[in-house]
């Protein structure tokens, strides 16, 4: 007899959470989970788990789940259930007509972080294939979109360096724009053991993070910098290292780009970029400056960690180059213990990039006017593929209120609570005349629907993720989808109904044509995922084992290159109206826009999102801690309630972001990166008053 609670099998799985891509036993009775178990094996936790993987995967069984296809006309008429042949029908039909009356171009979709590698593939060759344009983009474009673009134009491949492991022989660590413990918490459990061992830190943040100074921790430098300063900070630490000689002379000589480098050194070193003379900009005392600079530069094994605080940024991608250059005029990259790391925030965000989700990339990231890879693609799939990008997230929001933009098929992502300007967004999305929403609740997005198709959770379906160490880990099928069909499937659906036809039969059948059409992915097999467990792109026939550490004899550009990063100020300044600037992060037990957190037991420890203010801002305002707070900025205004702390500097106020209700993208703005369009979440400028509890 088995006992309630009692597995009678596992299944291995991965985390559907956070870049960190743990690995999961999915303890089994029947067809019911049980428990989640962190994998042993799993080479990316080793065993350990945070609250959220081990405890939050509940809400795949809510009762809130939509399973059930449905439709309305207007999104102010009652949603109507349907047959599944009715909804695709009807979506594909109205693609159809919005396309014969307003141009190819008039449609796009959208994927996200929460599909695996063969559904954001789907999602994509949909959208070149049956669509007939580039208009696809994805969640990192509100997130990493600056690694993406920094790391290939210095590195010369989008992505970090490194396995987490390797932080295990680093001797110094630089954590920049990242609170691991909360959005990371199995990387931070490793790094924090590394540093109760001797290693060295150094924290660049607003926020006195837990990092900072906690049990047994307590970095050798601080730097909080005033919110947008990021670029001014590390080109100062540039200077330091260039005109006090710390550079890995032999190293740049032997694996960088000459030009690029005299160039860089006569830049950095120019008087304007001293400590001295960016302290009133930064707010970072010079002395700290100096001596973070000097720790890095003199370190065995210097390795940097950065997150969202970097990439959010009108200059997020500039603050990319700028960590690439810190890292190779140090001759940090290339072997275990040194690197550029960006902490990916969510599970399937490097595989959502790496799989040619970009208006402007095929999968592998190469370009959409690279003829020889065009030809390629367009010998597989048996169609035209226009050469010139399409839009991307924003530039739809643009031609929806243009009116050149009518029909959106949006897949596992919550535009409407997770993208900057929430009324900006609710407008574009009133302007379009089909919205097709595929997920698993009837989120803030949907509310803008016109038809709605139910997705499948992680726990019901097959295929893979990619981690922010690049590792790509096997997603297996526990139990059957809910709404009858996985996610792959009903792409797939929708693609036939609009005249081009796909018929896989399994997820393993779409990693194939993935390895055959994707230099970096060649060598991957579901077959060597189950006999190795994972295995970290580039895999290939000159990896056929995967790899750990990129760039070890030269970078994948060949030389390194050096980019001048010119700190230019966000438009987003402080006024005698907006006097503080707000700066947005996440907490532990919940996640993002909260769909999945909000409906498990994590939503016990932190159920609401919170202003966090400094005790003298508190105080020239009249507000105690607990008082509710009305948050104004110059494109909307929210109320939350207020918690006091000294973790924030005088003048810079926080928030976090997942809860619909509280909404932190009503008052972010439209300011993004320069060469992105990654909003500029963390930098507002906003006013705190004290309000009525609402
Ligand atoms: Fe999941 Fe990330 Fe937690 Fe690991 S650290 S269990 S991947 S949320």
């Amino acid at each position: 007899v088995i006992e309630l609670g009692q597995p009678e099998h596992s299944v291995t799985t991965t985390c559907a959470y956070c870049g960190v891509g743990c690995g999961f036993k999915a303890e089994m009775k029947g067809a019911e989970v049980v428990r989640m178990v962190p994998w042993k094996n799993g080479a990316a936790n080793e065993g350990h788990s945070c609250v959220k993987g081990r405890f939050a995967w509940g809400y795949a069984t809510h009762a809130d789940r939509i399973t059930t296809p449905m439709i309305r006309k207007k999104i102010t008429d009652p949603w109507q259930v349907v047959s599944w042949e009715e909804a695709i029908g009807y979506a594909a039909s109205e693609f159809k007509r919005i396309q014969a009356q307003h141009g190819r171009d008039s449609i796009g979709g959208i994927t996200s972080s929460r599909c695996t590698n063969e559904e954001t593939y789907l999602v994509q060759k949909l959208v070149r294939a049956a669509f007939g344009n580039n208009n696809v983009d994805t969640c990192a474009r509100v997130c990493h979109s600056p690694t993406g673009y920094g790391l290939k134009q210095t590195l010369g491949e989008s992505a970090g360096t490194q396995t987490f492991k390797s932080v295990e022989q680093a001797d110094v660590v630089m954590v920049i724009g990242a609170n691991p413990t909360d959005g990371h918490p199995v990387f931070a459990s490793r790094l924090k053991k590394r540093l109760r061992e001797g290693a060295q830190l150094i924290v660049i943040d607003p926020r006195r993070i837990d990092l900072v100074k906690s049990p047994h921790i307590r970095a050798a430098f601080h730097l909080p910098l005033r919110p947008g300063t990021n670029v001014a900070v590390l080109t100062a630490l540039a200077h330091v290292i260039v005109t006090e000689g710390l550079l890995a002379q032999d190293y740049i000589a032997e694996r960088c780009d000459a030009k690029s480098f005299g160039e860089w050194m006569e830049f950095v070193a120019r008087p304007e970029h001293s400590p001295e003379a960016t302290e009133a900009v930064t707010g970072v005392p010079a002395a700290d400056l100096r001596g973070a600079a000097r720790l890095y530069a003199g370190a065995g094994n210097g390795a940097i960690y950065y997150g969202l605080g970097v990439t959010e940024h009108s200059q997020g991608s500039t603050a990319v180059m700028a960590i690439a250059n810190l890292a190779m005029a140090t001759g940090n990259v290339g072997r275990e213990g040194v690197g550029v790391n960006p902490l990916r925030g969510q599970n399937n965000v490097q595989g959502s990039c790496d799989m040619g989700s970009f208006p402007h990339e095929l999968p592998g990231y190469r370009h959409v006017s690279d003829l020889a890879t065009r030809t390629q693609f367009e010998q597989a799939w048996g169609v035209a593929i226009q050469p010139e990008p399409g839009l991307r997230i924003p530039n739809m929001f643009e031609a929806a209120l243009s009116g050149s933009f009518k029909g959106l098929y949006c897949e596992g992502e919550d535009i409407v609570q997770s993208d900057p300007n929430t009324q900006h967004v609710a407008a574009a999305m009133m302007a379009m005349e089909c919205i097709v929403v595929q997920d698993l609740f009837l989120n803030e997005t949907a509310k803008y629907a016109h038809v709605f198709l139910p997705g499948s959770s992680f726990l019901e379906k097959d295929g893979t993720f990619t981690n922010a160490e690049r590792r790509i880990s096997r997603v297996r099928k526990v139990m059957p989808p809910k709404a009858v069909y996985a996610d792959w499937e009903v792409t797939q659906l929708l693609s036939n109904a609009l005249g081009y036809p796909m018929n896989y039969g399994h997820p393993e059948e779409i990693m194939a044509e993935i390895a055959a059409l994707t230099p970096t992915f060649r060598g991957v097999t579901y077959r060597k995922l189950d006999e190795l467990g994972s295995v970290q792109w580039p895999c290939n026939d000159d990896a056929p084992e995967g790899t750990p550490i990129m760039h070890i004899d030269q970078f994948v550009r060949g030389k390194g290159r050096f980019i001048l990063t010119q700190y230019v100020p966000t438009d987003e300044k402080v006024t005698r109206r907006f006097p503080l600037l707000l700066t947005t992060g996440r907490i532990l037990s919940q996640y993002n826009v909260g769909a999945q957190t909000r409906r498990t037991d994590n939503n016990r420890w932190h159920s609401e999102d919170r202003l966090e203010i400094h005790p003298v801002d508190a105080e020239d305002r009249g507000i105690r801690h607990g008082d509710w707070v009305g948050v104004q900025s110059r494109a909307g205004e929210t109320v939350l309630r207020a918690v006091i702390s000294e973790r924030m500097q005088p003048g810079v106020v926080y928030t976090t972001f997942h809860f619909p209700e509280s909404g932190a993208n009503v008052i972010t703005t439209d300011s993004s990166d320069w060469a992105t369009n990654c909003p500029e979440y963390k930098v507002t400028a906003v006013q705190v008053m004290p309000v009525a509890q609402p």
